[in-house]
């Protein structure tokens, strides 16, 4: 046994301290950003946040809605074959990743539906990126797709993320147990804090000419941008963009006034007892749940809150005198304002 004793911080450990900036006005800012993929050479430019591949958020639907605002859905892997088929086929399918795990079955579905019509980003996604098998997994998705980008994860520290950029990833994924709507962290003791994972991953990733995306534990806007100022080159959202029309799942009514107004939406995680019952019937023998299911409040057409993180991370811009999002980083000083990280159990 050995125990580590470095200062490990979360979002809500840090702020980011103003910097004296020339920057008059939050229109100056650019929030778009240009990346060339390492393994395929292929460009992509957009504001770089990607809705979960969750079965609330991950839907085509908000993959038409965020596309107009230049950001990311990486679509959930439940869709049946022919609809993903004709998805990729149409002009949304530039903005979405093709979502898979790594079973047999999972790299089957992928291979009909690439053989139909091109995938540009393919998302390959486990809970434990540490399993040997998953190197193995990428370097096969790597061979079969040569044109395709691949993000793949979930990890937490720079060595793994090193190893899955060489073994065929462009974008690494960083996250184990922040997401809000996880319980691996209560569960199973393992984790890593957020905004560590991130700092960490990234410089291991941006020194091979990788990416990496952050994936769990936003909440507000401000945590966007502090991501973003970790050095996370896209962040993945689920629990902020939960809620709204685009979502799949049931609006529940109340009534008020004589009148029916929509008041919530459920929102569970992909390691949920709900979402092991709907995909799998029921929580196999030999695992526990690690997600939960929670009613968020309903808020509408997800427009209004990409627009609230837009401007958010917008303004963050102009208070460190950043003229463009690639610049957030090297702009960044951290200010830690906790002594220690006291709720580690995230969401
Ligand atoms: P959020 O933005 O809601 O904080 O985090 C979203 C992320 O949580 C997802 O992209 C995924 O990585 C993670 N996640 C989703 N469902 C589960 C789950 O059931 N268990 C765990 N451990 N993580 C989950």
């Amino acid at each position: 046994m050995r125990i580590e004793t470095d200062v490990k911080l979360d979002f809500k450990d840090v702020l980011i301290r103003p910097k004296r900036s020339t920057l008059n006005s939050r229109s100056a800012v650019d929030v778009s950003r240009t990346f060339r993929f390492l393994h395929t050479g292929s460009e992509w430019k957009g504001f770089p946040i990607i809705a979960a591949n969750m079965d609330v958020t991950g839907t085509m639907a908000m993959a038409r809605a965020l596309g107009k605002d230049g950001a990311l859905t990486a679509l959930h892997k439940h869709y049946p074959e022919a609809e993903l088929a004709k998805f990729f086929a149409g002009p949304d399918g530039a903005g979405a990743f093709y979502s898979l795990g790594t079973t047999a079955a999972d790299l089957k579905k992928l291979a009909a539906v690439a053989k139909t019509t091109r995938i540009r980003l393919i998302c390959l996604d486990v809970a434990n990126g540490y399993a040997e098998k998953f190197l193995e997994v990428v370097k096969r998705v790597r061979d079969d797709h040569p044109e395709s980008v691949v993000m793949a994860g979930n990890v937490v520290t720079g060595d793994m993320t090193e190893a899955l950029i060489l073994a065929g990833a462009d974008i690494v994924k960083i996250g184990i147990g922040p997401g809000s709507v996880c319980t691996t962290r209560r569960v199973t003791g393992v984790g890593y804090p957020q905004l560590s994972a991130i700092i960490e991953c990234a410089d291991a990733a941006h020194g091979l000419k990788g990416q990496v995306c952050a994936d769990g534990g936003c909440t507000v806007p401000g945590d966007v941008a502090k991501a973003f100022g970790a050095g996370a080159d896209f962040v993945m959202l689920g629990g902020m963009l939960a809620g709204h029309d685009e979502c799949d799942g049931d609006i529940r009514y109340e009534e008020r006034d004589g009148e029916k107004v929509p008041v919530g939406m459920t929102f569970y995680g992909m390691s949920s007892e709900t979402a092991m019952k709907k995909h799998s019937g029921g929580v196999a023998h030999y695992r526990a749940a690690e997600g939960k299911s929670v009613e968020t409040p309903y808020r509408g057409p997800v427009e209004g809150t990409i627009g609230e993180i837009i401007g958010g991370v917008r303004s963050m811009m102009t208070y460190i005198g950043a003229a463009h999002l690639k610049e957030v980083s090297k702009r960044t000083t951290f200010v830690r304002v906790t002594a220690q990280t006291n709720d580690v159990f995230g969401g």
